[in-house]
């Protein structure tokens, strides 16, 4: 017996409809909003994972799946969309297209991580890439698209937002974190302390209590912002406002990635404790340039899609299963079994859900499995429904039963 891999799992065929759902509310909801979708591959060098996602994340640090190929390059499978999505923006010369490039993805990512409720080793990801657009207005549409996909998904999540200001703000605002945190340098986790020296502002990420008690006390960076970085946020918070969109500024939200600027942004649920984010991201002006391309502005996010699906669920969100049957047709004998199966078929051509017998069930039987999968009418058909040219037609909500003929079946059903 070969068991499934620690922190991966099966959809099984009695729960794929809700990924087929959500999948498909993520992709009406990228259309409305004019973005198209990118396929990247699974795997990419290991390089532009180390350059995109930047080498001090714990990403980069300690949960990517590397591997040497039988060519002796080092392979990594994707830990996240945005550097793929970056790399092929640049290397198909999308630049010199039409800008912005609204790009959306749907794809399965890979990570080292301890598996948990929300936090598995291979999980999926929604995302959503703008690229070459500086204004406020992006920043905010992204937030927008977001939300929009949230709510069609019937969910009520709280939105988080911050800057983390630009280069020349940043530096400052790292300066007054390192003045803080000095004193308690002792204190802090064993990450933290390498954070300390490599990347201050990923003290504010931490997910140890002791750190987080710690971090309570931090200067805001939005008391460093610059007068551009200022007004700009100010701009997004605005647009924000005249969307209706509710949020709460955060500024413990920094993002586990180097490479975001100015706004960042997390929608958080409270239902499913340390992994209630389930969608995150921000603006990060400097990763095109950083992986080879013209410098450019960018901002995106990514939703998980196991999250969003264990929200639903707690939410108590019903998803519609189009995977009912509308008819199960019912045979008794071998010629009422093949006008069964004519009649399946002729239903199938015209679109409607039809099911009949495969197993050699008794009429008993067949009404049980009719019954188990969902079948919303159960039609029989007997020597005398032959003789008669009509059947009796069941319908398994209220057991009401009407007489339908052979002739009238497609139309019957096709309404139903
Ligand atoms: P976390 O703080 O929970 O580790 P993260 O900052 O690593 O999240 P991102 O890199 O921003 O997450 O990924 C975007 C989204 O992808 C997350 O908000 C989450 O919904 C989802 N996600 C990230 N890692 C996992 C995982 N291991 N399993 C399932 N979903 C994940
Ligand atoms: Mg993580």
């Amino acid at each position: 017996m070969i068991n499934i891999p620690k922190g991966t799992k099966d959809v099984l065929p009695q729960e794929s409809y809700k990924w087929q759902y959500v999948e498909s509310v993520a992709r009406e909801t990228a259309r409305l909003f004019h973005l198209k979708e990118i396929r990247t591959p699974t795997f990419e060098h290991t390089e532009l994972f180390q350059r995109g996602v930047g080498d001090t994340t714990d990403i980069v640090t300690k949960e990517m799946y590397t591997f040497k190929d039988k060519g002796d390059r080092s392979i990594t499978l994707k830990p996240e969309g945005t550097a793929g999505a970056v790399r092929s923006f640049i290397e198909n010369g999308m630049a010199n297209g039409v800008l912005p490039a609204k790009l959306y993805y749907i794809t399965p990512a890979f990570r080292y991580e301890r598996p948990q409720a929300g936090r598995l080793r291979e999980f999926h990801q929604f995302g959503v890439e703008i690229f070459g657009a500086s204004g406020a207005q992006t920043d905010a549409e992204s937030i927008i698209i977001a939300d929009t996909l949230l709510k069609r998904l019937g969910l009520n999540v709280k939105l988080y937002i911050n800057s983390i200001g630009c280069k020349a703000c940043r530096a400052k605002y790292n300066s007054a974190l390192k003045a803080f945190f000095e004193p308690h340098l002792d204190e802090l986790c064993y990450d933290c302390k390498t954070r300390f020296e490599k990347n201050p502002l990923r003290l504010l990420d931490c997910k140890e209590e002791s750190c987080k008690a710690i971090n309570k006390g931090a200067p805001s960076m939005l008391d460093y912002l610059c007068e551009d970085c200022s007004a700009h946020f100010e701009s997004v918070k605005g647009l924000l406002e005249s969307a209706g969109v509710e949020y709460e500024i955060d500024n413990r939200i920094v993002r586990g990635l180097d490479y975001y600027t100015r706004t960042v942004f997390e929608f958080v649920s409270t239902s499913i404790g340390a992994q209630g984010t389930v969608c995150a991201g921000g603006r990060y002006d400097g990763l095109i340039e950083e992986l080879g391309g013209n410098s450019m502005p960018a901002v995106g996010f990514a939703a998980g899609i196991e999250r969003l699906l264990i929200v639903m669920e707690q939410s108590g969100v019903e998803i519609p299963n189009p995977d009912k049957p509308t008819v199960y047709l019912a045979g008794m004998d071998e010629q009422s079994r093949n006008k069964a199966f004519t009649l399946a078929t002729a239903l199938r051509q015209k679109g409607v859900l039809a099911e009949i017998d495969h197993m050699s069930r008794s009429i008993k039987a067949q009404f049980k499995y009719a019954d188990k999968i969902g079948a919303k009418y159960v039609a029989v058909i007997g020597e005398s429904e032959l003789l008669e040219g009509a059947m009796n037609v069941k319908n398994m909500a209220d057991s009401s039963s009407e007489k339908v003929s052979f002739d009238n079946a497609v139309a019957y059903f096709s309404e139903k």
